[in-house]
């Protein structure tokens, strides 16, 4: 920012979910970082999770400022679980209680229409980036003369494809769902299937949001990209032609932690000492490890997970593997004795991992992903190779960006998405797909792209890089 403009105040207003928070307090710690006022909106439980970071980002940098706003979430009165602020709360249950509860906990969201309302006229910000899922948000900002931005928590990538089907409808001209066709119009001949991608039917609940989303997209000041334009220009460059000319892409955010309390404390509390799991990773060869993780809210099956187990453990790979069990749950899904078989080569964390802190030890080899787009861009600035394995939402054209495009992952294979039927992946799979990644020559070509990218990642955000200039842009813009 220039030294002789005015501090500009940004409202930053993140739907109240992992991978929404965490990319949004980064980005939050950014802007504050380059001169700017950062508030950001969420409800009483969640800021419990935003505040600790928030103090050691403090503690850092005592002159800069971010704050946090409460809103009020009255589970109960709204037809929710009491606590339920997250859907972490709901999502480890079975997958059609996980629906009706996605589309209550969406729809209760309108509830802060009034408060943001009153917190927009009384501060005046510059500027509210919210999250798509609050697409009411800009006819409020509309109200009281504030720009609202609109941030995805996706990339280039996903976007333009999602547009690409939304207005071709390629999925209805193919015989069968699973039979592979091009994207139309999306640069670089791109394969999917029908099974892969989520057709929602407009008529439903879930269909009617989804456009309400769009259309207030078109009628927002722009959109915020967390992603970098030499990760993946054709698709930079279409999705500003065709869908929103009006976008700043500003990431990868994950960079913004550097130091170990801040790549520590990203997210919930860590299941395991964080010292401790990076004095393992210390003991480790350079490359040799593998890191496992579905992210915030995949809920895997025991069986699957059981086969995962095997074909780990088959693989004769190290690993860090994260499973997403309460303690005390039975712990159905691991094989007798694994983890004493697997001990000094394995750590199964059960619960929350340090994620970035992990992917960025130098122990760390490999990266088997769900391909959240989070998770994708925090393996890319670590300069890892990837083993695919979308589940839902965007992830399988997240994947194909990895396998077809940047050429950086090899996929393990998910044939469908989950809203069409939860898949299955052999041990067998597992086990070829991790030797794959880690050992061989592709392996090593491949890992030379991914360090090339993590190079350019690391460029992309410095001064007069093209995610510095672009902030940059987006500052001077709506500080005036
Ligand atoms: N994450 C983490 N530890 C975990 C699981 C997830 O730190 O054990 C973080 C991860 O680094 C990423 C976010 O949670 O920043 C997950 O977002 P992503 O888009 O990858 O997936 P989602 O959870 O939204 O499916």
């Amino acid at each position: 920012m220039r030294s002789n403009s005015r501090k500009p105040h940004v409202l930053f207003f993140p739907f109240m979910a992992h991978g929404h928070m965490i990319p949004t307090l980064d980005m939050a710690k950014l802007f504050s970082n380059r001169g700017a006022k950062s508030t950001i909106i969420t409800t009483p439980l969640n800021s419990k999770i935003l505040q600790k970071p928030i103090d050691t980002f403090r503690n850092l940098n005592p002159n800069l400022e971010i704050e946090i706003k409460i809103f009020d979430f009255p589970c109960v009165q709204l037809g929710l679980p009491e606590g339920c602020e997250n859907p972490d709360f709901f999502s480890m249950n079975n997958s059609e209680d996980r629906q009706y509860m996605s589309l209550k906990f969406f729809s209760s969201t309108r509830f802060f229409k009034d408060q943001l309302e009153n917190l927009l006229e009384t501060t005046r910000p510059d500027c509210l980036i919210a999250d798509m899922f609050f697409p009411w948000a800009t006819e409020s900002a509309e109200k009281f003369n504030v720009p609202r931005l609109v941030f995805h928590g996706k990339g280039y990538f996903a976007l333009s494809s999602e547009y690409c089907i939304r207005l071709h409808k390629p999925q209805k001209r193919v015989a069968s769902s699973c039979e592979p066709f091009v994207i139309p119009d999306l640069p670089g001949n791109i394969v999917i299937t029908q099974d892969q991608i989520l057709d929602r039917d407009e008529k439903t609940e879930m269909g009617k949001f989804m456009t309400e989303i769009k259309e207030s997209e078109v009628k927002s000041s722009g959109v915020i990209v967390n992603s970098f334009y030499e990760l993946e220009p054709d698709y930079a460059d279409f999705y500003k032609s065709n869908v929103a000319k009006r976008t700043w892409h500003i990431g990868p955010l994950s960079v913004i932690n550097r130091g170990f309390e801040e790549k520590a404390g990203r997210g919930k509390k860590a299941s395991i000492d964080e010292n401790e799991c990076l004095k393992w990773l210390d003991s480790m060869k350079p490359n040799s490890v593998i890191y496992i993780s579905f992210g915030s809210l995949a809920c895997i099956k025991n069986e699957q997970l059981m086969e995962i187990a095997l074909g780990l453990e088959a693989s004769g790979a190290s690993f860090i593997w994260v499973v997403r069990k309460n303690a005390g749950d039975e712990e159905e899904w691991l094989p007798e004795g694994m983890e004493e078989r697997t001990s000094g080569k394995g750590m199964i964390i059960r619960g929350w991992a340090p994620q970035v802190l992990i992917l960025d030890h130098q122990a760390t080899g490999g990266f088997l992903t769900h391909c959240g787009w989070n998770s994708l861009l925090e393996g890319v600035a670590a300069g890892l190779p990837m083993v695919t394995w979308p589940v839902g939402a965007e992830q399988f054209y997240n994947e194909k960006l990895v396998t077809q495009v940047l050429k950086t992952g090899v996929s393990v294979g998910a044939k469908r998405h989950v809203k069409v039927m939860e898949d299955f992946i052999s041990r067998e799979k597992v086990e070829k797909a991790v030797r794959e990644v880690l050992v061989g020559e592709e392996a090593e070509e491949r890992r030379r792209r991914a360090e090339k990218l993590a190079e350019m990642a690391k460029a992309a955000v410095e001064e007069g890089g093209s995610s510095f200039n672009d902030l940059n842009r987006f500052i001077e813009e709506f500080s005036s």
